[in-house]
């Protein structure tokens, strides 16, 4: 219709349309519509400039790793949001610190990756890769190297902070160094005289640890360096031990073939015992998930029993847990009989219908399905799809209330696109509580190695090992799964 009666035959052409209201009088269209496309090309520009996490770092890392393979290189990080494990990144940001820099350069724009180079220096270099993703390469001192990471990898806030305490003790910060403040520039200059020679500038000043030592702060992490009270608590040694990769020792929220999975159970099996892991948790979609195949009854009552089974060939080996992936259908009840849900481990409750509910509804049906005596965990609280489509709207501070109450983890959803419940709320959320479960929601074997991606995200979070579900054994975790059966 957009085309047959409005002539629209471009994005740009819509936007104009709805601009100008000729769409909102199209039969079957009206305001409402016409403000979400709206929203929705408003989104795609915005979108087009970022690309996931895990994507980016995918590209990032074998560069990396090229770049300290060179015998010019001294040091190499990436900076910026890679580094600080956002979720979506924007440009790639290299740091180099080589005492020879023509090679690098050139090693650096010939990558067969690279689609365009858009700008090329001395000692820098800027390429797009195909795919859309655009790289800077900067080449410093060794000497600087430490004040450029730090200056290229905090959010603009937290620099923002760290400058201003570096001033407050007569000291000035920049991606130059760290020298006493007054002479503006003076870092530079140094800097600039010494560039090829190793220390003098910075001191005595070769790591961030010591950087963060001369302004009398605990070492922040990479991941922490929002501006969002990291600072303080650096300076009062209340920095979070956050949790890691190797705390992982199984994930609960996985898909096999029986749903939408495209790996058999046995299949699943395998790939979690290659990772080292103690348990691995199935829960495919329930019925009301029709078009994942989800499961009924019967077929759920079919697959714990070839659970079983297989934990009985297999003892000593990776144990199998039982779940399921409930739908919450859209009153909140879940789309399950009980008696079918008492005999899994555990039951992941998800939204996956009616997304156009109102706050308050949807902020209702989820907290019924969190008042379930069988629910165990909600998956994927917003479920937004990073880049793609906003999270319904929910109060998530009744939500996590609820969850608390109610002795329900909320998971942190590992997938690369969803990585949902949001970072941002899991530090207050876990200070009154709330238990995490990272779960790669791996959909095939590969999908598992997507926990990285959850535990990046909960690092982001502040989250320590004790507040992450699965860094327990397998006996904690069949303890906590029994003792909040309700
Ligand atoms: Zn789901
Ligand atoms: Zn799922």
């Amino acid at each position: 219709m957009l085309h047959e009666q409005l002539g629209i035959s471009s994005i740009a052409g819509l936007a104009q349309a709805c601009g100008e209201g000729r769409v909102a009088v199209l039969a079957g269209f009206g305001e409402k519509t016409q403000e979400k496309l709206l929203a929705g090309i408003r989104n795609r520009e915005a979108y087009a400039r970022r690309h996931l996490w895990w994507d980016a770092f995918s590209v990032a890392e074998p560069i990396l790793q090229g770049l300290r393979a060179l015998p010019q290189v001294r040091r190499a990080e990436h900076a910026g949001s890679l580094r600080r494990k956002l979720e979506t990144v924007g440009d790639l940001d290299f740091l180099v610190a080589a005492e020879e820099w023509a090679p690098v350069v050139d090693w650096f724009i010939t990558r067969p990756e690279v689609e365009e180079v858009t700008a090329k220096g001395e000692t820098k270099a800027s390429v797009r890769f195909a795919g859309g993703l655009q790289a800077d390469l900067r080449i410093v001192p060794p000497a600087q190297f430490v004040f450029a990471l730090h200056h290229f990898t905090g959010a603009k806030e937290h620099n923002v902070q760290l400058r201003q305490r570096a001033l407050a003790r007569g000291l000035s910060l920049s991606e130059w160094g760290l020298v006493p403040s007054g002479g503006e520039g003076t870092a530079k200059a140094k800097a600039g005289a010494l560039l090829g020679t190793a220390g003098a500038a910075a001191g005595t000043i070769r790591t961030e640890a010591e950087l963060f030592a001369a302004l009398d702060l605990h070492e922040i992490p990479p991941e922490l360096r929002e501006g969002l009270g990291e600072i303080e608590a650096a300076e009062q040694d209340a920095l979070p031990r956050l949790v890691e990769a190797d705390d992982i020792r199984g994930v609960f929220h996985n898909h096999t073939t029986a749903s939408d999975g495209r790996n058999t159970l046995g299949e699943m099996v395998a790939a979690a015992q290659a990772l080292g892991w103690e348990y691995l948790g199935i829960a495919d979609h329930s019925k009301a998930s029709f078009q994942a195949n989800g499961l009924n009854e019967a077929r759920l009552r079919a697959q714990v029993a070839e659970i079983a089974a297989l934990n009985q060939s297999r003892r000593g080996q990776i144990r199998v847990l039982a779940g399921v992936e409930c739908d919450i259908l859209p009153d909140g009840r879940l789309d399950l009989d009980e008696e079918a849900l008492r005999a899994l481990d555990y039951v992941v409750v998800s939204v996956h219908s009616a997304f156009s509910q109102s706050e308050a509804e949807m902020t209702a049906r989820i907290i019924r399905a969190i008042e379930h005596p069988c629910a165990t965990m909600l998956g994927h609280l917003t479920g937004r799809l990073l880049l793609k489509r906003e999270g319904y709207p929910v109060d998530v501070a009744k939500v996590i209330d609820a969850a608390v109450a109610n002795r329900v983890a909320i998971e942190l959803n590992a997938c690369p696109q969803r990585l949902d419940m949001d970072w941002r709320h899991w530090q207050a959320a876990a200070a009154k509580g709330l238990v995490c479960v990272i779960n790669p929601d791996a959909h095939d074997t590969a999908g598992l190695e997507y926990y990285r991606a959850g535990v990046a995200a909960a690092r982001k979070g502040w989250l320590t090992k004790e507040q992450v579900l699965n860094t327990r054994s397998l006996a904690e975790v069949r303890h906590y799964l029994q003792a909040c059966r309700r």
